[in-house]
C-alpha cells in the first residue's frame, strides 16, 4: 500500500504565491485522492505491491486497451507528478541553477532569463490542464509540457523540475490569471537544488552523455 508522502514545507511556506489554503486541499484532498485511488485499483493485479514507477510503467502501455489500466495509470501517474511537483517548489526564493545545469541551461536558451522566460511560455500556454516540466530527453535539456496525468517518465525523460498547471493548482490564489501563478512560481519558487540532484542523476542513467555535453560548453 502506498501512503501520502508528507509535503516537504508547511502549509503556508509558499504563501502568498501558493497559500495555505490551496496546499491543505491541493496536498490532503487532491494527491491523497490518487494515492487512495491508486492503491485501491492496484489491488487485484500484478502490481499491488508494486512502487508507484513500477506501477505507472505496468499500466502505461496497457492503458489504450484497458479501462483499467487507464485509470490506474492516471492515478498512479497523478500521485507520483505531484509528489514531484511539492519536491520542485521551495520556500522563501530560489538559487539560481550552478555549474554544469547552469551551462548547459545557458548553452539550449541563451541565458538563464530567456529560460525562465521559454517555461512560463510554455507553462501558460499548455491547453487545458497538465504539467510543465523541465527534463533531460537523452542528452538535451527540455522544455516539455504533459496533459492530464501523463508523465514524462514513460517516454524515458528523466524530469528536473515541474509546475502543476491544473485550475486547482491556483485558482483560489490567482483565479484564472495563470500567467500570475506561473511566472512567480519560476521566478521565486522552484527548487534548484532538487534540479541538480535529478541532473546529476540524469548524468550517471546516460553514462557520462550529458555531462560531458554540458562540460564541453562551459
Ligand atoms: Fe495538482
Amino acid at each position: 500500500m502506498l501512503a501520502l508522502p508528507d509535503l516537504p514545507y508547511a502549509h503556508d511556506a509558499l504563501d502568498p504565491i501558493v497559500s495555505a489554503q490551496t496546499l491543505k486541499i491541493h496536498h490532503g484532498k487532491h494527491h491523497r485522492a490518487y494515492v487512495d485511488k491508486t492503491n485501491a485499483l492496484a489491488r487485484d493485479t500484478e502490481v499491488a505491491s508494486a512502487p508507484l514507477e513500477r506501477i505507472i510503467q505496468w499500466a502505461a502501455p496497457r492503458r489504450a486497451a484497458d479501462k483499467a489500466a487507464a485509470a490506474l495509470f492516471n492515478n498512479a501517474a497523478q500521485a507520483w507528478n505531484h509528489e514531484f511537483y511539492w519536491q520542485s517548489l521551495r520556500p522563501r526564493g530560489s538559487t539560481p541553477p550552478e555549474g554544469p545545469l547552469a551551462a548547459l541551461i545557458a548553452s539550449e536558451f541563451g541565458s538563464h532569463d530567456r529560460f525562465a522566460q521559454a517555461y512560463i511560455s510554455a507553462a501558460v500556454n499548455h491547453f487545458g490542464s497538465g504539467w510543465a516540466w523541465l527534463v533531460i530527453d537523452g542528452t538535451a535539456l527540455k522544455i516539455v509540457t504533459t496533459s492530464n496525468a501523463d508523465t514524462p517518465l514513460v517516454g524515458g525523460q528523466a524530469p528536473l523540475l515541474v509546475i502543476d498547471v491544473w485550475e486547482h493548482a491556483y485558482y483560489l490564489d490567482h483565479q484564472e490569471r495563470r500567467a500570475a501563478y506561473v511566472t512567480a512560481v519560476v521566478n521565486e519558487l522552484l527548487d534548484w537544488r532538487f534540479a541538480r540532484r535529478n541532473f546529476a542523476q540524469a548524468i550517471r542513467r546516460v553514462d557520462g552523455e550529458v555531462g560531458a555535453a554540458a562540460a564541453a560548453v562551459q
